[in-house]
């Protein structure tokens, strides 16, 4: 059973309370941070508060929401009122938002708990986690091991049971890496279908909030909590929300799945994740789902043109963190030298990359040559995939090419850990739904993640695939061991 349904069952039996559940979230993480270190800020005293109030609502007899009295996790790039929010980055270290994101304010109202606010690569930028300003957060399975990122307080905060579901964020991968990385669910969600308002922007036009729990079921209920129109995001969907819950199955009958063939041509695939992958394909065929090879020429392309298109969107982004508006400033005797002195002191290595790379492609004479030819690459991709989705109603492929590589292991090769994101940016650029789900693992002990691709819109095939191949197997029950 999913980890919101047990709980919520729990509460209205009156078998536990709401503060009873917090209480033994708060318990786990002060026994796991030492060695986890997935949370920048627990605010436990306002999560008890906030589960005081649920149980009030329970005492006076009245009917509760599934996602009432739920623990939850928020990636620190999302704005909570009154909350830090430092999006892992020295810049923002005593930002406390005037204001709280869309997500947040949903599950709020839902009566959902926060337990605090989770690390990631400073705004959302990289692979492992490491780029955090703060903190190292080791992975649940192997702590001498990265979580994957950027979202990898959250991942590694669900895996370990420091909460029951968290959000993360996916600009390029951020949801389903750290997902497949430490053995949970991972969801990115259609471009437009979470609202971004309140979300700390990396890149604009990719961005995207979405759960990372231990079940389908988990991430089915968190999304219906967070998905629907937002009229503060102007690109969020004005879309019917369907109900999520209603498209888990146990069988594929006639569902036609698609394997992506370029993923598995690809240079640096683990032995092991092949093998976990091809063994849960013929899993899905023997639910009943008819499986064909389908090609996207373009899909490698998503790489390059991924590293184009988001660090110019990250430069115009965070041009705001000036030392004038927001966070951090260094005081000095000119304004050019403020500016200077606290983009300089404030930015970690991974992000002035960014800006450096972003700023490049954007300026006149190059803009042609990098930020357009990108735009049109990102059409063709866009292309393979609606061609795809012409004969099939999924894309399977890997998460990530490698299990969960050492912490410092890549850290001065920028380049090997861009090559991790080769499977899920492509889903980026087209704005499509990809999920992740724990597939196997490898002979280490360290977890596999199968991600599952959809049209846009196609979140109820994602569930109902993932959810009837979960039903058949037995990853998602398996338990890090830790001490
Ligand atoms: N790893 C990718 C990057 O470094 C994706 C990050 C993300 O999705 N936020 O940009």
């Amino acid at each position: 059973m999913s980890v919101i349904r047990a709980l919520h069952q729990q509460l209205v039996s009156k078998e536990r309370s709401a503060v009873e559940i917090t209480q033994s979230y708060l318990d786990q993480i002060a026994a796991l941070e030492p060695q986890i270190h997935s949370y920048l800020t627990v605010t436990g005293d306002r999560a008890l508060a906030q589960a005081a109030q649920v149980d009030a609502r329970i005492a006076a007899g009245e009917e509760i929401g599934m996602l009432a009295g739920i623990p939850i996790a928020l990636k620190d790039n999302l704005c909570t009122q009154g909350v830090r929010t430092t999006c892992a980055s020295k810049i923002l270290e005593n930002f406390v938002p005037p204001y709280e994101s869309t997500v947040t304010a949903r599950l709020r109202d839902a009566g959902a708990i926060a337990l605090g606010k989770t690390n990631l690569d400073e705004f959302a930028m990289g692979s492992s986690t490491e780029n955090s300003a703060y903190q190292l957060t080791g992975n649940p399975w192997d702590v001498s091991r990265v979580p994957g990122g950027s979202s990898g307080g959250s991942a590694a905060a669900v895996a370990a049971r420091e909460c029951a579901v968290a959000l993360g964020s996916d600009t390029g991968g951020s949801i389903r890496q750290p997902a497949a990385f430490c053995g949970v669910v991972g969801l990115k969600p259609t471009y437009g279908l979470v609202s971004r308002f309140g979300l700390v922007a990396f890149a604009s036009s990719l961005d995207q909030i979405g759960p990372l729990t231990l079940t389908v079921e988990d991430a089915a209920l968190l999304l219906q909590g967070i998905a629907g129109y937002d009229p503060r995001d102007s690109t969020s969907l004005d879309v019917t929300i369907p109900d999520y819950t209603q498209c888990l199955k146990t069988d594929l009958k006639g569902r036609r799945v698609g394997v992506i063939t370029e993923t598995f041509a690809a240079e640096g695939i683990d032995p092991a994740v092949r093998a976990a992958v091809e063994k849960a394909i013929q899993q899905l065929k023997d639910l009943g789902a008819e499986v064909q090879e389908i090609s996207c020429p373009r899909f490698s392309y998503g790489l390059p043109t991924y590293y184009i298109i988001a660090p110019s969107e990250a430069s115009s982004n965070l041009a705001r963190y000036d030392g004038v508006k927001y966070g951090a400033r260094n005081n000095n005797d000119s304004l050019m030298s403020m500016y200077t002195k606290t983009r300089a002191e404030g930015f970690g290595a991974e992000v002035k990359r960014r800006i450096m790379i972003g700023t490049y492609a954007l300026s006149a004479g190059y803009y042609d040559a990098y930020y357009l030819k990108a735009q049109k690459v990102r059409t063709l991709i866009k292309q393979d995939f609606e061609a795809a989705f012409g004969q099939v109603d999924v894309l399977v492929c890997p998460t990530t090419p490698t299990t969960a590589f050492k912490a410092g292991e890549k850290v001065d090769d920028p380049l090997s850990m861009y090559l991790g994101d080769l499977m899920t940016i492509p889903v980026n650029l087209a704005g499509l739904p990809g999920l992740s789900l724990p597939c196997g693992f490898d002979d280490q002990g360290l977890p596999i993640g199968l991600q599952i691709i959809g049209n846009a819109l196609r979140e109820d095939l994602l569930f109902e695939v993932g959810y009837a191949y979960e039903q058949a197997t037995d990853w998602h029950q398996q338990h890090p061991k830790l001490a």
